[in-house]
């Protein structure tokens, strides 16, 4: 998305429920192919939880199991490309 530029222009004019919700979206997620969108957070306890929420959850969704190393290793690429994609 080209949005960026917009909507930290939209930050200064607003007020700070907006700010909340701006820094909600520049988190990075992992979309799962089950449809699951999982916040990645810089804190690895909860980062650990929400995968292991996330292989029930996914269970429960498709029948499939995936492991910890499966979406730790999806969500590692997932934030390479989101690097990739803010240098450009
Ligand atoms: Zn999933």
């Amino acid at each position: 998305m080209s949005s960026g530029v917009i909507e930290m222009e939209n930050q200064s004019k607003n007020s700070n429920e907006n700010l909340h919700d701006s820094s909600i979206q520049k988190m990075p997620a992992f979309d799962c192919s089950c449809g699951c969108r999982i916040l990645i957070v810089p804190d690895l306890f909860a980062m650990n939880n929400a995968i292991k929420d996330h292989i029930k959850e996914h269970k429960q969704l498709t029948g499939k199991v995936v492991t910890e190393q499966f979406l730790a290793d999806a969500i590692i690429v997932t934030l390479a490309k989101d690097a990739t994609i803010d240098q450009t």
